[in-house]
């Protein structure tokens, strides 16, 4: 069934949980990501970035995205990720996208606070709600996503951005990145600890992929609701494809096939997060 966002967030965070949010750019993704929620009965939440608009057309994606989310056993939600442009909220909004986040980490704290209001006032009064970000996730490795400066999110600035915004959910940058780590990750949980006393409500992890286990465990004692994964699925498929177009076989293979064997291939890694994330651990 498609569940708004907010509704599935605050249960998270009720029970301490998180929720995957995938990013999907077709209808494998999208199946995967549903079917991988529901073997483990959790719900899930299908994000498409703002960045893969020029290839997928946004009104065909929200028409295939709801029709599955509807008929499937668990609750799934419509996240628009990382839209940087207020045309783009517009249209996922008219598309019955149940959330959307504005990035608008790249501007300073004032002019961040008041471009973010602007888009809250906007997707409330279409009862969609808005995912933020302070503070800036940088990029690893294999990630297309855009670089961010590393900068780590100051607790006393997330608890003012949250009540001058009115936003439903905080992405907070506490050492992940985009994308594979190339060193040793440093998440400062102590960090995400004070930004969880600051503002009250649920806080997402952005740069799932590759973050140990342990340590997504731990960040979910600590507030985190959602965690978005994107890297790791693309990389599985890719890995995938490499290895099946080296063989022989490929080239009498239809792509109908092999468009399902990726997502085949998918499955698990997907399964593999919903999984962790419904785990409570204490800490
Ligand atoms: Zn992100």
């Amino acid at each position: 069934m498609l569940i708004p966002t907010k509704d599935i967030l605050l249960a998270a965070q009720q029970e301490k949980k998180a929720v995957a949010a995938f990013n999907v750019y077709n209808l494998e993704t999208v199946q995967a990501a549903v079917q991988a929620a529901e073997a483990e009965e959790r719900p899930v939440i299908i994000a498409l970035g703002e960045r893969y608009l020029p290839a997928v057309d946004l009104e065909g994606f929200a028409a295939m995205a709801i029709a599955i989310a509807r008929k499937a056993a668990i609750p799934v939600a419509l996240h628009l990720d990382h839209a940087y442009e207020k045309k783009s909220i517009v249209q996922a909004i008219r598309c019955g996208f149940t959330s959307v986040m504005y990035d608008g980490s790249k501007y300073e704290l004032d002019e961040n606070i008041a471009r973010t209001k602007e888009i809250v006032e906007l997707a409330h009064m279409a009862d969609v709600s808005v995912e933020a970000e302070i503070g800036s996730v940088s990029r690893g490795a294999f990630s297309d996503e855009e670089e961010g400066d590393g900068r780590l999110t100051d607790p006393a600035d997330a608890k003012r951005f949250v009540e001058e915004t009115g936003v439903d959910f905080l992405a907070a940058a506490i050492g992940t990145v985009h994308g594979m780590y190339t060193g040793e990750p440093k998440i400062d949980l102590e960090l995400l600890r004070q930004i969880q006393s600051s503002v009250q409500i649920p806080l997402v992890l952005h740069g799932g992929s590759g973050t140990p286990d342990a340590i997504i465990a731990q960040t979910m004692e600590r507030g985190i609701c959602k965690v978005n994964v994107n890297t790791e699925v693309s990389l599985a498929a890719v890995s995938h494809l490499i290895r099946f177009t080296s063989s022989t076989e490929a080239q009498h293979t239809h792509l109908s096939t092999i468009m399902a064997d990726m997502q085949g291939t998918i499955l698990p890694v997907m399964k593999k997060f919903v999984r962790l994330l419904a785990r409570q651990e204490q800490t």
